[in-house]
């Protein structure tokens, strides 16, 4: 078969997307390939088409252990011979997964590394015909990164062992360095690089300042995301604790997630949210790498993520289905603060704290920016990018600016004043003039800047040292507590070389311009037509009970996208249900009857 027909016939697709047909042709002529697209870019096929057309068995190398029996599950519902091997498996069921490798009866096998670096496993596979390594999660072989695993590692020795079988590794981690360290470590040597772009043009951004972070997540799930799946970001297991009880309090389904549970409660978390429609998981970074859900329809972040790489990572797993989906965050000074603390407390040494600094302040100049956010993002990862995307905040309603330029110029002279030795709430006591304790200790309250700020609030007064911070004419001092210090751009602002203007707050911005982005969101399943809502509710939980008879997340069966093709198209014939994107011979033989009998009883009434 050519890999077009295996798209079709057996995953039910009608084209690849771009750089899945590039790459699958280099890995079935046997070449070694960096695969770099963003999550939900389609990396799956990338090696299971090669895997089917090669001869012997793919073996699927990866860390996400939780994921296995999914992917298992959805490769055999598609009719692939698949099956996994790590540490959760019974000895029995791995002696049969192994009889089944050796009599060449599998296309498909997921293993974890260090499963797949026991002796007793390599043996096994140098005695069998290998189609391909699959390295998924390849970024986990850089020490640098967050998700560093030593096993990873290890698997050097593939290419030592087998020579001759062709080596993909797989990644939504963008930042180069990471990519050669991928090369380096699993000698790709001068094989392919793939980069796709790592837009993820259905996903609306959305950032507005934190005033009371619960009330406005409330606010904006009720407001468009009622009953559907979202992720909730705290950056505690305290606040993510009380958030998801506040939330449920408040009238929505929500679940808790992080490392200070139980493993069976989390586990049954993690169930429960791939399983069900409509669940908020609230959690910590903990719930992280591999969320394979893919009707996820927002990602919010009650804290500011550490770095535009994390802000990229979590907002990623919202929208996997190419379906409308929103990236919503509150932030403020205190998130900086609070990142800031514990990167002074952790062990790193101090070169990796300054690297951790650096980012944090990529991080608020993302929050910061007035114009495109995505061109923003886009940039930070070495993407040419001209034109504003018209699909985050800042672009469906620019933010007003204003001439701040005396303001920027008397928080200046507070800071110099004051000895560059205060953090941000010192400095806005002494520009509107309260008198304090510590401002009275230091005598404060009689230098001639000592109230000259009175005019603006302490919130505006926030806002106006964040910005200015942003754009590097203050910084604050990792070592020194936080405090507030001048850069060499301070100079020419201070001397009215240079005008600053700023964006203005946006006052309860999320009340009356949030609404837009999500307006626009055509296709979304929330905004079903009228006329199909019906049908799209019966064919759900038809899905449902299909699923849950077979023990497997609703999205094994169908995904969102093809159902959303059911409603538009109403398919009567077997042969219009397998033209449906996403619908293959197996799935057809399995649900076709049924499905279109459902479509049938809501046409005809
Ligand atoms: P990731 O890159 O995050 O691993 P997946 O491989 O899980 O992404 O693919 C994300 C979604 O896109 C899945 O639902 C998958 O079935 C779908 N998909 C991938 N390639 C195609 C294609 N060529 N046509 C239609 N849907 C596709
Ligand atoms: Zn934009």
């Amino acid at each position: 078969m050519t890999p077009h027909q295996v798209l079709n016939q057996v995953f039910g697709y009608q084209h690849f997307r771009p750089l899945q047909n590039d790459i699958v042709d280099a890995v079935i002529a046997g070449e070694h390939v960096l695969a770099l697209m963003p999550t939900g870019g389609g990396k799956s096929l990338c090696y299971q088409v090669p895997a089917l057309i090669r001869s012997g068995c793919g073996v699927v190398v990866s860390p996400l252990i939780a994921l296995m029996q999914d992917q298992v599950e959805t490769l055999k519902g598609l009719g692939v011979r698949a099956a996994f091997l790590n540490s959760t498996i019974e000895y029995a069921a791995v002696m049969e997964t192994e009889q089944a490798l050796q009599r060449g009866e599998l296309d498909l096998l997921y293993i974890a590394p260090e499963r797949l670096l026991q002796s007793r496993t390599l043996e096994l596979l140098q005695q069998v015909p290998v189609a391909l390594f699959a390295i998924d999660e390849a970024h986990c072989v850089s020490q640098w990164g967050h998700d560093f695993r030593a096993d990873y590692l290890r698997l050097e020795v593939l290419a030592t062992l087998f020579p001759h079988v062709p080596r993909i590794a797989l990644t939504a981690t963008a930042d180069p360095s990471t990519r050669q360290e991928i090369i380096d470590r699993l000698h790709l040597g001068d094989g392919h690089q793939f980069v796709s772009s790592f837009d993820r043009p259905n996903i609306v951004y959305n950032i507005i300042e934190k005033k009371d972070a619960r009330k406005q997540l409330h606010g904006f799930i009720r407001r468009s995301y009622l009953g559907s799946s979202g992720i909730v970001y705290c950056a505690s297991r305290k606040r993510v604790d009380e958030t998801a009880a506040w939330l449920s309090d408040h009238g929505i389904n929500a679940l808790p997630y992080h490392a200070g549970m139980s493993t069976d409660e989390r586990q049954k978390n993690q169930r429960r949210f791939l399983e069900e429609d409509g669940l908020v998981m609230v959690a910590t970074i903990a719930f992280g790498m591999g969320i394979d859900k893919p009707d996820v329809r927002f990602v919010a972040h009650l804290d500011m993520p550490k770095s535009i790489e994390s802000y990229y990572q979590e907002t990623g797993r919202a929208g996997r289905d190419g379906l409308p989906s929103e990236a919503w965050m509150v932030y403020g000074f205190q998130d900086v603060a609070w990142i800031r603390q514990r990167l002074m407390e952790s062990e790193a040494n101090d070169a990796f704290k300054r690297v951790e600094w650096r980012r944090l302040n990529a991080m608020l100049g993302l929050c910061e920016v007035s114009s495109c956010r995505r061109n923003v993002i886009l940039d930070y990862f070495g993407e040419v990018v001209t034109e504003p995307c018209g699909r985050c905040d800042n672009c469906l309603s620019p933010p007003e600016t204003w001439d701040g330029t005396q303001a920027a110029q008397m928080a200046l002279s507070a800071v110099y004043r004051t000895g560059q030795s205060f953090g941000a709430n010192y400095v806005i006591d002494v520009l509107i003039g309260k008198v304090t304790d510590r401002v009275v200790q230091y005598d404060h309250h009689l230098l001639p800047t000592f109230g000259v700020g009175v005019e603006l609030s302490v919130l505006d007064w926030r806002s106006v040292l964040r910005q200015l911070v942003a754009k590097g004419v203050l910084r604050v001092d990792m070592n020194a507590h936080g405090a507030l210090k001048l850069t060499e751009d301070s100079r020419a602002v201070l001397r009215g070389e240079v005008t600053v203007a700023l964006r203005r707050d946006r006052e309860l911005a999320e009340g009356s311009r949030a609404r837009k982005p999500s307006s626009r969101l055509v296709e979304t399943p929330a905004a079903v037509s009228p006329q199909d809502k019906t049908l799209w509710d019966a064919l759900k939980a038809l899905r449902k009970s299909l699923a849950d008879a077979k023990k497997v997340p609703a999205f094994v069966v169908f995904n969102d996208r093809a159902l959303l093709a059911m409603c538009r198209e109403r398919p009567v014939t077997v042969a219009q249900f397998m033209a449906i994107d996403g619908v293959g011979p197996k799935k057809c033989d399995e649900y076709s009857a049924v499905f279109i009998d459902e479509i049938g009883r809501h046409s005809q009434g």
